[in-house]
C-alpha cells in the first residue's frame, strides 16, 4: 500500500498498548486529527476509542488489521495538551493508555454520545414531593420507584439518562407524578446560574494582598505557590482575589477540591462572588450534567470550573490558573485502577501551560513542604485568623485512670457542660462510625469477625446489623452468641452512633447531631444538618472526618478529639502525618467567629513526642520534626516508592507471584533499588482474597521508573500473573 495510513487508537483495555486500525471504509476526510473519537470493532464488540495519531507503519500484519467503523467527531474532543498530559501520566503511573484516556471523558462521551451541549429537560422533586409518602403509591409501583429515585437525590435535577439507567418505562409514571404536583419539569443548561445575590470581597489584610500580588504579577509564567494558612486565615479569599484578576484578563480558573458534595458552601461562595458561568464537576451529578459542565469548560463558556480529582483532566479553553484546595488531602490520589495523583499532575499541567498554580492548606503535606525547602515551590504564609478570635487553646486529657463513660472522660464532659451552659456549640470528633467496632460474647469470648476479612464486623445499633467496613458484608445482629448460645453479647469500643446515644441520655435537652457517612447518605441530609448548625443554637455535633473538612461553624467553641491514639501507632508511615492533619483541621473548627475556642484531646499517651510537638508548638513544628524523621529513615518524600500488590483467593498465589516478580526485578537489573518483601499485606485477607505486596524504593525517581518500565511487561508474561490480580501503585499514599 503506497499511501498506507494506520490509525493508532487508545481503547479501554488492560493491555499496555494502543491498537492499530485501517481508516474507515467510507472515510471522506483523509485528515485524521488526534483527539477525535473513533468507533472500532474490538473482538465481537464495538467500542469507542480515541485517536492518538496516525502512522505509515504497523507491526501488525496487514491481513489482521480491521478498518475502523467511523470517526465520531469533526474536531478533536481532547486537546493535544490533555492528550500529552495523559500520555505522561500513563507512563509515569504505568497504567494502560486506553484506560487512562477514558478518564478524560465524561461517561456519555465514552459511550459514543454526541459532544453537543443542549438545552435539556430535567426533573426535580417539588416541596410537596419531598415529603410525599411512598406508601400512598402502593398501587402504582412504577411511580413509587421513580419517587424513590427522586427522593434519594432530592437536591439534584435528574435527566432522561438518569431515569433510563434505572427504569425501562418512566415517561407515563413521571407524568403522573408531575400531575400530583410532586415533580417539577425544568428546562436548563448545564451551568450554574447566577441569580443569587452577589457579595463583595472584604478588605483584605497585608498577607492576603501580598499573596494575590505574588501570583498575579507573574501570571504569564509557571510558578507553584504553597499557600500555607491556618484555618480561617482567608485562603479562600486569596483564591477569589486571584480568580477575579484572571477573569479580568479573559482567562479561566480550574479549582480542585477534595469533596464538593460535602462542602456546598464553597461552591456557593464562588457563585455569590462572580457573575460568570461556573461549571461544577463531581460524582453526585447526573451524566448529562457532567457532560454539559465538561463541554462548557472546553468551549470557554464556563469561566470557573470547580471539581474533584478527575476534573483535572478537563480541557480548558484558556486556562489562567489552577488552584488545589486542601492540597494535603489524600482523596486527590486515585486508589484503584489508574492510580494518579491529581495534585501532582496539576503541578505538571501548570508547568507545561506555563501558568501559576496555588496549593492551599492549613496543614500542608510533607511532600509540599519539602518542595518548598528545595525551592521548587514558593511558600506564602497567612499567619493570622481573619476574625478577632484568638487561635484555639489546645490541651490533652490524660485518660489513664480516669472515669470514662462510652469513651467520654469525666473532665471532657464537665467542659462540654460549661460550653452548653453558655449556649455555645460543641464538636466531638471520632473517626469511627457505627455503634461499636466489635460485638463480643461475655460468656465464651466469641468475637464478631468478618467471614471474608481479617477484620471485625462493626455493630450498627439503629439498624440492628453487623457490617464490615472493608468488604461490605452485612448480617443481622444475632440475638444469641453463635458459639455458645448465650445472650450476654456486649458491644466493645466506641463509634459515633454510641457516642450520640450516650450524649442523648446525658444532655436530654440539647440538640445532638451526628455527621458521618451513615447519617448523610441521603442527598440533602448533610445540607439540612449544616443549616441546623448554622442556626447557632446550642448543640453537640458528633462526627467523623467529614466534619474536619472546610466547614465554618461560627458558634462552635469547644472541640473534643475523642481518640488521638489511633494515629500515633498506625502501621502506615503516613499515619502520624494524617493524625496531625486531622487534629489540626478539626481543632480549626473551634472559635472561628468572635468567641475564643478550646480544644481538648483525649489520649492514653500524653507524653508521645509527636503529639506533644503538635499540641504545644503547632503543625509547622510537628511537620519539621516529621520531615526530619522521614529523611533519617529514608522514606518519601526523600525517596521514591512504588508498591506492587497482588491478591487471590488462595493464600499461596500472591506470594508466589511476588517472589517471581522479585526475581524478575533482580534480573532486570535493580541496582539502586531497594526491594522490600514480598510480605503479606497488613490486613492479609480482605473480601475473601489474600493480599501480599512487594515494595520498591529508590533514592531517585529515575532508576525506579526505569526498572518499572522493564519489569512490568515481563510481569505481564509470567504464568503466575494469570493466577492473581495484581497492580502497581507509584507514589502510594496508602501502603496497607
Ligand atoms: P480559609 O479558606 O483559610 O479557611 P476563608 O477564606 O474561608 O479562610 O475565611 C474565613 C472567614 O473570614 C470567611 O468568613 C471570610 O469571608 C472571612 N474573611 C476572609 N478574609 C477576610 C478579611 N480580610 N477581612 C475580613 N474577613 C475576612
Ligand atoms: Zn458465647
Ligand atoms: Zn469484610
Amino acid at each position: 500500500m503506497s499511501s498506507a495510513c494506520y490509525l493508532q487508537i487508545a481503547i479501554a483495555s488492560p493491555l499496555r498498548q494502543h491498537f492499530d486500525y485501517l481508516p474507515p471504509k467510507e472515510s471522506s476526510s483523509p485528515d485524521y486529527q488526534p483527539g477525535v473519537r473513533v468507533e472500532v470493532p474490538f473482538g465481537r464488540r464495538t467500542l469507542t476509542g480515541i485517536l492518538l495519531g496516525t502512522s505509515q507503519h504497523s507491526d501488525v500484519p496487514s491481513e489482521k488489521l480491521r478498518p475502523a467503523l467511523q470517526i465520531l467527531d469533526s474536531e478533536p474532543l481532547l486537546s493535544t495538551e490533555i492528550m500529552s498530559l495523559i500520555k505522561w501520566a500513563s507512563d509515569y503511573y504505568h497504567h494502560p493508555i486506553g484506560d487512562a484516556m477514558q478518564h478524560a471523558l465524561p461517561v456519555l462521551l465514552r459511550q459514543g454520545k454526541a459532544a453537543s451541549a443542549r438545552c435539556e429537560t430535567v426533573w426535580q422533586l417539588s416541596e410537596s414531593g419531598q415529603s410525599a409518602d411512598i406508601n400512598d403509591l402502593k398501587r402504582a409501583p412504577k411511580q413509587a420507584a421513580l419517587l424513590t429515585q427522586l427522593q434519594n437525590q432530592a437536591d439534584t435535577a435528574l435527566s432522561k439518562e438518569d431515569f433510563n439507567q434505572q427504569h425501562s418505562h418512566w415517561r407515563t409514571p413521571l407524568a403522573a407524578l408531575i400531575k400530583r404536583g410532586w415533580v417539577n419539569e425544568i428546562k436548563r443548561r448545564g451551568l450554574l446560574s447566577n441569580d443569587v445575590d452577589t457579595d463583595s470581597a472584604p478588605a483584605l489584610n497585608d498577607e492576603q494582598v501580598n499573596a494575590i500580588n505574588t501570583v498575579v504579577e507573574h501570571a504569564d509564567h509557571y510558578q507553584c505557590l504553597l499557600l500555607d494558612g491556618v484555618t480561617g486565615s482567608g485562603k479562600t479569599e486569596v483564591y477569589l482575589g486571584v480568580i477575579q484578576q484572571m477573569l479580568g484578563q479573559g482567562k479561566q480558573a480550574l479549582v480542585l477540591v477534595p469533596e464538593i458534595s460535602l462542602t456546598p458552601q464553597t461552591v456557593s461562595r464562588f457563585q455569590r462572588r462572580f457573575n460568570v458561568p461556573i461549571a461544577v464537576m463531581h460524582s453526585g451529578l447526573g451524566q448529562r450534567e457532567r457532560l454539559d459542565a465538561w463541554l462548557s469548560t472546553r468551549s470557554g463558556e464556563a469561566r470557573i470550573v470547580i471539581g474533584t480529582r478527575s476534573a483535572l483532566f478537563t480541557p480548558v479553553a484558556n486556562l489562567g490558573v489552577i488552584i488545589i484546595d486542601e492540597e494535603h488531602d489524600n482523596s486527590f490520589k486515585q486508589q484503584k485502577g489508574f492510580r494518579y495523583h491529581a495534585r501532582d499532575l496539576a503541578v505538571l499541567r501548570a508547568r507545561r501551560l506555563d501558568i501559576p498554580i496555588i496549593l492551599g492548606s492549613a496543614t500542608p503535606s510533607l511532600e509540599s513542604l519539602v518542595n518548598v525547602e528545595q525551592e521548587r515551590y514558593q511558600r506564602l504564609v497567612l499567619s493570622r485568623r481573619t476574625s478577632t478570635a484568638t487561635p484555639p487553646s489546645l490541651r490533652t486529657i490524660d485518660l489513664r485512670g480516669q472515669p470514662i463513660e462510652s469513651g467520654l472522660s469525666r473532665s471532657l464532659l464537665e467542659v462540654v457542660g460549661e460550653h452548653l451552659q453558655r449556649d455555645e456549640q460543641v464538636l466531638l470528633f471520632l473517626n469511627r462510625r457505627g455503634y461499636a467496632p466489635t460485638l463480643c460474647c461475655h460468656d465464651c469470648g466469641w468475637i464478631s469477625d468478618c467471614p471474608r476479612c481479617d477484620a471485625k464486623l462493626t455493630l450498627h445499633a439503629a439498624s440492628q446489623r453487623l457490617r464490615c467496613h472493608h468488604c461490605g458484608t452485612e448480617q443481622s445482629m444475632p440475638a444469641h452468641c453463635p458459639e455458645c448460645g448465650s445472650t450476654e453479647l456486649r458491644a466493645l469500643g466506641q463509634g459515633t452512633e454510641r457516642i450520640e446515644t450516650t450524649l442523648e441520655s446525658l444532655f436530654p435537652n440539647v440538640d445532638i447531631l451526628r455527621i458521618d457517612r451513615d447519617t448523610t447518605r441521603r442527598k440533602g441530609a448533610m445540607q439540612a444538618m449544616l443549616d441546623r448548625i448554622h442556626h447557632g443554637k446550642k448543640a453537640i455535633l458528633v462526627g467523623t472526618q467529614m466534619l474536619a473538612k472546610g466547614h465554618d461553624f461560627p458558634n462552635v467553641t469547644l472541640v473534643g478529639i475523642l481518640d488521638a491514639d489511633q494515629g500515633l501507632f498506625g502501621i502506615d508511615f503516613r499515619a502520624s502525618e494524617s493524625m496531625a492533619q486531622q487534629i489540626t483541621q478539626v481543632a480549626g473548627r473551634a472559635g472561628r467567629a468572635h468567641k475564643p475556642g478550646q480544644v481538648l484531646v483525649q489520649t492514653y499517651h500524653p507524653d508521645h513526642p509527636l503529639l506533644q510537638k503538635l499540641l504545644t508548638q503547632g503543625y509547622p513544628a510537628f511537620a519539621k520534626q516529621a520531615i526530619q524523621e522521614r529523611r533519617d529513615i529514608e522514606l518519601p518524600p526523600y525517596t521514591s516508592m512504588a508498591l506492587l500488590r497482588a491478591e487471590a483467593s488462595q493464600r499461596a498465589l500472591p506470594m508466589a507471584f511476588l517472589s517471581k516478580a522479585y526475581e524478575t526485578a533482580i534480573a532486570c537489573g535493580s541496582q539502586h533499588i531497594e526491594l522490600l518483601g514480598p510480605l503479606p499485606a497488613p490486613m492479609e485477607r480482605r473480601a475473601g482474597r489474600y493480599r501480599a505486596q512487594l515494595l520498591l524504593q529508590a533514592n531517585e525517581r529515575k532508576p525506579l521508573q526505569q526498572l518499572l518500565q522493564k519489569l512490568l511487561p515481563e510481569l505481564d508474561k509470567l504464568p503466575e500473573a494469570r493466577r492473581v490480580r495484581w497492580s502497581i501503585d507509584v507514589d502510594p499514599v496508602d501502603t496497607l
